[in-house]
């Protein structure tokens, strides 16, 4: 049981007498500022003395269950990922830049015929094969896509938190959500995949649940 502070035990007092209440009101009423609250309505409410809710203010809970605070440690791959983007080997250049723009990617997920995952193409990949002269028409993805073994993955039961560390520790903006099929032979069905924009949404949605 954490120790509360002398101004988080007169916020649940008021809670206490008062609520439904916002953090607007509960901070008049201490003549502070509703920013300088945020932290300790934030801690209360993880502690699980306070329930947060939008539109309705903050309400005291008896008996505090202490709901735990929910890290991006503890949310998983497969409840977040999202569509992956796939093209053929064999597709050009130019088709990879119209999926780019079409679907609102950053990077593109590259398969071969039997739908497995050969290579990764992003943004910079392609903006560097269009510096050349040829015809991007006649250019394969597969001449300009980082390829396997080199593709850093994840998988649907890894954490978000496992993602973020991935993609920061590699540099990367996004991973292919793959499905193992031959760990030896490198092959891996492509099953989703999970962006730095996943985490920032995550991080955001996880934050949400506790203040209003
Ligand atoms: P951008 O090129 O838009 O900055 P990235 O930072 O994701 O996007 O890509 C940087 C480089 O890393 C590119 O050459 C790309 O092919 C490669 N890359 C992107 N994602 C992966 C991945 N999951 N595994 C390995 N290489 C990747």
């Amino acid at each position: 049981m954490i120790k509360l502070t002398k101004r988080q035990e007169e916020i649940l007092q008021i809670v206490k007498r008062e609520g439904p209440i916002s953090g607007k009101e509960i901070a008049d009423k201490l003549s502070l500022k509703r920013a300088t609250l945020r932290p300790d309505l934030a801690i209360l409410t993880m502690a699980g003395n306070l329930e947060a809710r939008t539109k309705v203010g903050y309400t005291y809970k008896e008996g505090a269950s202490a709901e735990p605070f929910m890290t991006i440690s503890e949310q998983f791959v497969r409840e977040y990922k999202g569509h992956p983007v796939v093209v053929r080997s064999s597709s050009s250049v130019y088709d990879a830049i119209v999926q780019i723009f079409l679907k609102d990617v950053g990077a593109i997920y590259v398969v071969n015929d039997a739908s497995h995952l050969v290579g990764v193409i992003s943004r910079k990949d392609l903006l560097r094969a269009s510096m050349g002269t040829q015809d991007l028409r006649d250019i394969p993805v597969n001449v300009i896509m980082t390829r396997m073994p080199n593709i850093i993955t994840i998988t649907l039961e890894d954490t978000l938190h496992t993602a973020a560390k991935r993609m920061i520790e590699h540099h990367i903006d996004s991973l292919p959500v793959v499905q193992e099929i031959n760990k030896e032979s490198h092959t891996y069905k492509v099953v989703g995949r999970i962006t730095k924009t996943t985490i920032a949404k995550a991080y955001m949605e996880l934050s949400k649940r506790y203040t209003v």
